[in-house]
Order: C-alpha cells, then sequence, then structure tokens
C-alpha cells in the first residue's frame, strides 16, 4: 500500500518454495531478489532436490547478487527463505533453508510454529533475554537483519531436515505479511482456510488491510501425498548456545 516497487520475488514450483525479499533501494534490491530465485529455478521440475543441490544453486544465487551493480553503499542484498522438498530413503523430508528475515512456518500435526529462525538484530536480543519476544515485533531496530546475500557479503543460510507428515501445510513469507499480522492471526487463517491459494490469498489481504507498509509475499505450500515416515526425528541444527523447544 505504500511501496512502489516491489522488491520481493518468490519462487513456487515443485520441488522448490521460495521467498527472497531485496533490499538496496531502487531496482537494486529487486534485482538481487530475482537473482537468487532464478538461481534456483534450474532445479524446478525435479522430483526432489537435496542439500548439495540446495547448496549449490545457493552459491549460484550469491555469485549472481555479488556481480550486480552497486549504487553507492554496500550494494543491494536479499534475504532468502523456504523450502526444498526432499527425499531419503524413501521417505519424504521438507529441506528448510534460511538467510534473514523472512520465515517459514509449518503447521503438521496439529502444531504450529515459525521452523526458519530470524537472522535479526531483535531475534539475537530475544535469544539473550534482552528483550522479549512482542517488544521485538514493535521494536524500531525489527527491520535490521544480521545475515542476508549480498549487501555488502555472503551469509551462509541455516538448514533443517524434517519429515513430511500427511496434511503438513508450510507457508513461506516476507516480512511484509508478519511485520503487520500476527503469527495467531497467520495460524488462525492457515487452520481454517482450505484451499492454499485462497489461504495466502487471505494473508496478504491482512496485511493490506493492517497497513500493507512493505512488499507483500505469502506461498502456501500442502503435502497431499505422503508415504508415512517411520521416524519422527526432526532436526534442527542451529547455534548450541541458543537452545529451542521444537514447535
Ligand atoms: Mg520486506
Amino acid at each position: 500500500m505504500r511501496r512502489t516497487l516491489n522488491e520481493d520475488a518468490l519462487l513456487c514450483a515443485a520441488p522448490l518454495f521460495l521467498v527472497a525479499d531485496g533490499m538496496g533501494g531502487y531496482a537494486d534490491g529487486e534485482a538481487a531478489s530475482a537473482a537468487v530465485v532464478e538461481a534456483f529455478s534450474t532445479l524446478v521440475g525435479r522430483v526432489a532436490v537435496g542439500i548439495d543441490d540446495i547448496r549449490a544453486a545457493y552459491a549460484s544465487g550469491v555469485e549472481r547478487v555479488l556481480n550486480l551493480p552497486a549504487v553507492g553503499g554496500a550494494g543491494p542484498g536479499t534475504t532468502l527463505s523456504g523450502v526444498g522438498v526432499s527425499s531419503n530413503d524413501g521417505r519424504g523430508y521438507w529441506l528448510v533453508l534460511n538467510v534473514g528475515d523472512s520465515r517459514t512456518y509449518r503447521l503438521s500435526q496439529d502444531a504450529f510454529g515459525q521452523v526458519s529462525v530470524d537472522h535479526s538484530v531483535v531475534q539475537e536480543m530475544v535469544d539473550t533475554g534482552s528483550l522479549t519476544a512482542s517488544e521485538a515485533a514493535t521494536d524500531r531496530r525489527r527491520n535490521v537483519v544480521t545475515r542476508a546475500i549480498g549487501a555488502g557479503g555472503a551469509s551462509d543460510p541455516d538448514f533443517w531436515m524434517l519429515p513430511v507428515h500427511p496434511g503438513d501445510r508450510l507457508l513461506v513469507c516476507s516480512d511484509g505479511l508478519t511485520g503487520e499480522v500476527s503469527d495467531a492471526a497467520i495460524e488462525a487463517v492457515l487452520r481454517s482456510e482450505r484451499d492454499p491459494q485462497v489461504a495466502a490469498d487471505r494473508l496478504v489481504a491482512a496485511a493490506r488491510e493492517a497497513g500493507g507498509r512493505d512488499n507483500i509475499t505469502a506461498v502456501v505450500v500442502d503435502a497431499v501425498d505422503v508415504e508415512e515416515p517411520d521416524l519422527d526425528d526432526d532436526t534442527r541444527p542451529r547455534e548450541p548456545s541458543v537452545p529451542r523447544t521444537p514447535g
């Protein structure tokens, strides 16, 4: 509702569902988010992707962004969050990746929660206990990211491998959604709306109604055909100094 440019980009084509939120002003951010998504588009059409595929596409995306012209400052950059459909020993997995403050959420076996962990100044303050989650939502530093692709460097993404369960629903979104709509309101839409496209449309509409101060992107992914895994062994690599309860 306020921005003249859309600096978000998305990839919504199996096996990849990604959102990138560009930064850098003018057309720079737009070029950065588009470049990263384009690097991953080479994997579209595969049945599944592995961590090596994701790492190679990520490296290609980093190279593309770092080669973009920098119009003063640190140069363009972008976040990247989302999921690739992966498989291991015949079991389906969500391979979630994240760099920056776009987010991936999961509704699975009746539990809803954010899978990705924001790379942001306020998230670090929440982790160390110097800020509460609700304070972080309105803190003036809430838009400052601590990792990005480009913008003066290139950070490694975090990865999570989560077994796919029948009925799983994932949401990948930019901070234009989460900056306007609470997690509880997001969860309510994801639980109540059967059709994934309508759910995404409703989430974007809610963010617009709440002010729409940033570009808003929402991708909703449903697992409709899943072989039930034998194990329920979520692995969530993250810094050991920052324990977090799965959920
Ligand atoms: Mg944004």
